[in-house]
Parts: C-alpha cells; sequence; structure tokens
C-alpha cells in the first residue's frame, strides 16, 4: 500500500530535532518498525517525519548507581549487553521474548516504550476505534476479545499494552529521561502511560515534541534476581497472552523483598502493588505465591472470550515465583 506523503527532517542535534518536532502533525522516527507499518495502514498520518538515527543517543553506561541507555540503543543491543544480562536478567529476557531477531535489531528503546498497541480494530480503518478516533466507538467492546486487557479497562477501550520490555522495566522501577519545549524532566516507568479511560487517544503523559533521550535503571540486589515469564500462541514471533516480570528476594525462608508487573492482560505496562503486599514477610512457598496471584487479579474485569487469562495470568506468576525460589 502507498504511504501519504510527509516531510522529512533529520536533524543533526538534539535541539535541532525538538526545533522540527514543535511543528504541527510531526512525529520522531527512529527504528520505524511500528510508526512506518502503521503509515502504511494509514493509521498513522504525520505531515512531518523528524529522524533520530543521527543523534547520539545509541549508548549504554553501566555505572555505580545504574545503567543509563540511550533512546536509540536497539533492542538486540540492550538484550544482550553483559551488563544487563548480569544486573537485570528480566529485562534481557523480555527483549528476547519479543519479535524477531531482524526486528530487534532495527526497533529502540524509545519506540519500544511508545509502542502502539496491535489491538486489530485499532490497526484496521474500517472498524470504529476510540483511539485511533476519538467519539468513533469501540469495535473490540462488542467484537472478538480474546487478546484485550481484563485490568485497566474502560468503557472506551480494552486495548492491552503490547511491550515486553516495558513490563520488565516498570517491575525494575525504570526512570524515563526526556527533553522537550519546557526543559527536561524525569518520569519513573510506572508514571510514563496512562490508562484509556475517557481518552484512549491519550497514551503517555509525554507532551507535544518530548523527546526521550535515554532511561536509568537503578542497580540492586533484587534486580538481579529477576526473571520474565512470557505464555503465547506460539514459542516465537508472538505478543504475549499473559506474561510476568518478577523479582524475589527470601532471606530464612521468608519473601523480604519482592517487584510484580504483568503484561499481556493490561492497558498499561501492569505493576501489581497488590501482589507485593501479599508476598512481602510470608513464607516463601507455593501458598504464599497462589496467595499473591489471586490478590493481583482480584480486579481482573474479563469479557466474553477472555476469562481465561485470569487463571492464565496467576498461573504465570506462580511460575515465575517459584523459578526465582528455585534459584535463590
Ligand atoms: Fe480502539 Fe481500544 Fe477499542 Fe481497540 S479496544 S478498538 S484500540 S478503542
Amino acid at each position: 500500500m502507498p504511504v501519504r506523503s510527509f516531510h522529512y527532517v533529520r536533524p543533526s542535534s538534539e535541539t535541532e530535532a525538538l526545533a522540527a518536532a514543535a511543528e504541527p502533525d510531526s512525529a520522531f522516527l527512529a527504528g520505524g518498525t511500528t510508526l512506518v507499518d502503521l503509515m502504511r495502514l494509514e493509521v498513522a498520518t504525520p505531515a512531518r517525519l523528524v529522524d533520530l538515527r543521527h543523534l547520539p543517543l545509541d549508548r549504554i553506561e553501566d555505572g555505580p548507581a545504574g545503567l543509563r541507555v540511550g533512546a536509540r540503543v536497539t533492542n538486540a543491543a540492550l538484550a544482550h549487553h553483559p551488563a544487563v544480562v548480569r544486573g537485570w536478567p528480566a529485562l534481557s529476557q523480555a527483549l528476547l521474548s519479543g519479535a524477531s531477531p531482524q526486528l530487534r535489531n532495527m526497533a529502540t528503546l524509545g519506540g519500544n516504550l511508545l509502542q502502539r498497541t496491535r489491538c486489530p480494530y485499532f490497526r484496521d480503518v474500517g472498524s470504529p476505534c476510540n483511539k485511533r478516533q476519538p467519539g468513533a466507538g469501540c469495535g473490540a467492546l462488542d467484537g472478538y476479545t480474546r487478546m484485550h486487557a481484563i485490568l485497566g479497562g474502560s468503557e472506551r477501550c480494552i486495548a492491552v499494552h503490547p511491550s515486553d520490555m516495558c513490563v520488565a522495566l516498570v517491575a525494575l522501577e525504570a526512570v524515563v529521561h526526556t527533553r522537550g519545549p519546557d526543559g527536561e524532566r524525569s518520569i519513573p516507568l510506572g508514571e510514563l502511560h496512562t490508562l484509556p479511560g475517557e481518552h484512549p487517544e491519550i497514551e503517555n503523559v509525554l507532551g507535544r515534541g518530548e523527546l526521550i533521550t535515554h532511561l536509568t535503571l537503578p542497580k540492586s540486589a533484587l534486580a538481579t534476581l529477576s526473571t520474565y515469564v512470557k505464555v503465547r500462541d506460539r514459542a516465537s514471533y508472538a505478543f504475549a497472552i499473559t506474561s510476568v516480570a518478577a523479582a524475589l528476594q527470601t532471606a530464612g525462608g521468608r519473601v523480604q523483598a519482592a517487584r510484580i508487573a504483568f503484561g499481556g492482560v493490561a492497558t498499561k505496562p501492569w505493576r501489581s502493588a497488590e501482589a507485593e503486599r501479599a508476598l512481602i514477610g510470608q513464607p516463601a512457598a507455593l501458598e504464599t505465591y497462589r496467595q499473591a496471584a489471586v490478590a493481583a487479579l482480584a480486579e481482573a474485569r474479563p469479557r466474553r472470550d477472555n476469562a481465561f487469562k485470569v487463571e492464565l495470568a496467576q498461573r504465570t506468576l506462580v511460575r515465575a515465583l517459584v523459578t526465582l525460589e528455585a534459584r535463590s
């Protein structure tokens, strides 16, 4: 399918990129693995692309306090970096469970953070979609909902957030750093994405022309004890039906610290404070993990075709925790 014509800008500095992105209807281009797809489908029709591929945002720096990852670092580079494999294994595993090697070589950190949903009604311009066209209605609500959200949805949108990486990052308490017309700011990953509510067309707290420059990951013993478990329809190149990023620290047979986040089931990367509360201070045992799983899904609101996700998500969490306990 031909792509609608657009202006193309190739800035050589962040300042030039911000100036170009200040024009209405602009979009940043990095790996292009989502954006170009959506432009071909005419789901996204930016008037101007600001190509970031010549900006020096492609470095990974491992310091005493943690990791600093440039926004143009590819999924492949991040997944295989020795510091990530050692210090934040859930992140490496999440990245390697996503997409194909070819896509991981192109897709970037910044693009992955802002990845759009795979809801089929969103990607089909012949279907109503409040996210694509505010007020148009939602094709999914009365449609086929097997892959849709059971947590965080609204009567306007129940689309699942598709990223594996973001699930690991929210559990690992990453912070996103941006630069925009109003200066620089730091946003905890858990606050970057928004729930659909009345406005599913708004997906994050970034302002117009605000550029993600890098991400930081705090170093901790807990992060080294993390894992990512993904359940999907086939062994590779498939989005999660359910997934869990978990970290677990135990001492004397009891859980000292825990971080839990779910993917494939919610409208944003879903940190579960309920599961963490149910774990901390309790015996490191199967019954505790089951209780945490029940607590995590207590607020689930399944639709006609996805009630199975409640138990599947619970089992995914239990599997992740049993795996971590066996390793410790
Ligand atoms: Fe659009 Fe959201 Fe409805 Fe999917 S679930 S059709 S993305 S409004």
